[in-house]
């Protein structure tokens, strides 16, 4: 039994939590504290809003405690608000700069709500390496505008109104998606990120 630990502070950490439920030889526990960490052989940080997440992180001194986590080695997949709270580097399409707090832990710079507004959320089918085609839910997801060593770009999509933009990422023990593989119910997804656990 392998110990997958979601960050269970806001967003749709149930269906990240129900998802792995579902795959044999996984147990899912839910991460509200520190206690919570003990143990557990990987993490998913769900998609939210990354701002609600990110203070909640560091008022109960999550971050710095993930962060050491992962520097060891610990597996971590970061959805959507998740795959921000990873990136180094952060910007709104609107408002730009947003110097809000992320764990900085991939060497990535991510564009919140590229696609535009709520209404503009959709699903599409991306074509992430290692993983195959996947149906992702981008509800005003963020772009990955670029990647630098040792992290690296592993699917894109082409958008009608921003072209070409990434939506996964790569990093040693880390992985970014921009959308939501719990929503469309990708397990592919999930088996890939588990198979971190043994590298
Ligand atoms: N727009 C949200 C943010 O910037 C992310 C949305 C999501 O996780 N579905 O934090």
């Amino acid at each position: 039994m392998v110990k997958v630990g979601v960050l269970a502070l806001q967003g749709d950490f149930l269906e990240h939590i129900q998802i792995l439920r579902e795959i044999e030889g996984v147990e899912p526990v839910a991460v509200k504290r520190i206690d919570d960490l003990k143990g557990v052989d990987a993490l998913v940080i769900p998609g939210g809003e990354s701002t609600t997440i990110g203070l909640l992180l560091s008022s109960r001194g999550l971050d710095t405690k993930v962060v050491e986590l992962a520097e060891k080695g610990l597996p971590i997949m970061g959805t959507c608000a998740g795959a921000i709270l990873l990136a180094a580097k952060v910007a709104d399409r609107v408002v730009g700069e947003t110097n809000q707090f992320t764990l900085k832990l991939m060497n990535i710079e991510v564009v919140r709500n590229i696609f535009g507004r709520q209404r503009d959320s959709f699903i599409s089918t991306v074509r992430v390496e290692n993983i195959g085609l996947v149906k992702g839910a981008f509800i005003r997801a963020p772009g990955i505008k670029s990647a630098w060593p040792p992290a690296r770009v592993t699917g894109y999509i082409n958008h009608p109104s921003i072209g070409e933009i990434g939506v996964a990422a790569e990093q040693n023990n880390m992985l970014a998606l921009t959308f939501h593989p719990e929503i469309t119910g990708e397990k592919g997804v999930y088996k890939y990120f588990l198979s971190f656990i043994k590298r």
